[in-house]
């Protein structure tokens, strides 16, 4: 399989249209040695020509607009995208679900909790029922390997599958307190390990820290990228364009004590990345010291365009 990063930051992108933060303010300036990047998007693209896309970002539609592997090839209209695996209901993991509106049939796999705060309180999701055939939702256990596409197998090793580890974060904001109230927790955010061919890839861009599993997931992997979001616990205080700790928003920061540089350290079986960074995490400045840290440590850091091949 061959996983493309189409976005490589957090929520807001870099640079944040509103943010003046020193990473970008210097990034609109030209004065910081890194690059911009789009909103968190991976493929994946099977060893046939499906692809599936890991949540749906708010830039996916320039995002695929600028990768020509997804471009479709047969008229009128045709896509490889043959679906989308979505691990949290968070507005950065399905806004993009509207941009796949034109009358595409697709796949969307997804907890039956994130199913259901799309489908029963966000009516708009509907219009991918419009597609002949409409959208169809594919309710996920968790913890359990399932396979892709349209004629799936789960008998070949040939064939792309997919297993859903739950990672103990929080529901969106948005969700009214009466359907929060019916869903299980355990649903609300998850981490994707996909398998084809042998090859393993974890994908978890948000780790609360409340969960154990994803060490296994990421550890028995050829691939992981496991979130960067933040560098300090503090970060979005520090920096002054929050008040929540890092931990409170569901994402466990890169340095400090149990933080994930502590808790995980990159095997030389397998390639360990960080994705969905934001825009105030320092690790994005080339030059800094919290940059050389990761990269000594092991890691590689995300960037829009990124490709491995497994
Ligand atoms: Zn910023």
């Amino acid at each position: 399989m061959r996983v493309v990063v189409l976005g490589s930051a957090a929520g807001g992108g870099f640079p944040q249209w509103n943010c003046a933060c020193p990473n970008c303010s210097k990034l609109r300036a030209g004065s910081l040695r890194s690059q911009a990047r789009s909103q968190a998007q991976v493929v994946v693209c099977a060893a046939t020509r499906e692809s599936y896309l890991l949540n749906s970002s708010p830039d996916l539609r320039s995002q695929i607009l600028s990768t020509p592997s997804l471009a479709p090839t047969r008229p009128p209209r045709d896509t490889p995208i043959a679906g989308v695996i979505l691990t949290s209901a968070d507005v950065d993991s399905v806004a993009g679900l509207l941009d796949l509106r034109e009358f595409q049939p697709l796949h969307i796999y997804a907890t039956v909790s994130i199913r259901r705060i799309l489908q029963e309180e966000n009516r708009i999701f509907r219009v991918l029922d419009r597609a002949s055939p409409p959208a169809v939702w594919h309710d996920t256990a968790l913890n359990t390997w399932f396979p892709l596409g349209a004629t799936p197998s789960l008998n070949t090793e040939a064939s792309l599958r997919c297993c859903i580890v739950p990672l103990g974060g929080a529901y969106p904001d948005y969700v009214s307190d009466g359907l929060r109230r019916s869903l299980p927790p355990f649903e609300a955010v998850a981490g994707l390990l996909l398998a084809q061919g042998g090859k393993q890839f974890f994908y978890a861009p948000a780790l609360s820290g409340r969960s154990e599993e994803w060490k296994e997931a990421a550890r028995s992997s050829d691939l992981c990228m496991l979130d960067g979001t933040f560098w300090s616990d503090k970060e979005l205080i520090a920096t002054g364009v929050g008040s929540k700790t890092a931990r409170e928003i569901g994402h466990l920061p890169l340095s400090g004590t149990g933080g994930l540089l502590e808790q995980f350290a990159p095997s030389k079986r397998g390639r360990a990345v960080l994705i969905h960074i934001n825009n105030t995490n320092p690790v994005l400045d080339e030059d800094s010291p919290e940059h050389r840290e990761v990269r000594d440590a092991g890691w590689e850091i995300a960037y829009d365009g990124m490709e491995i091949e497994l």
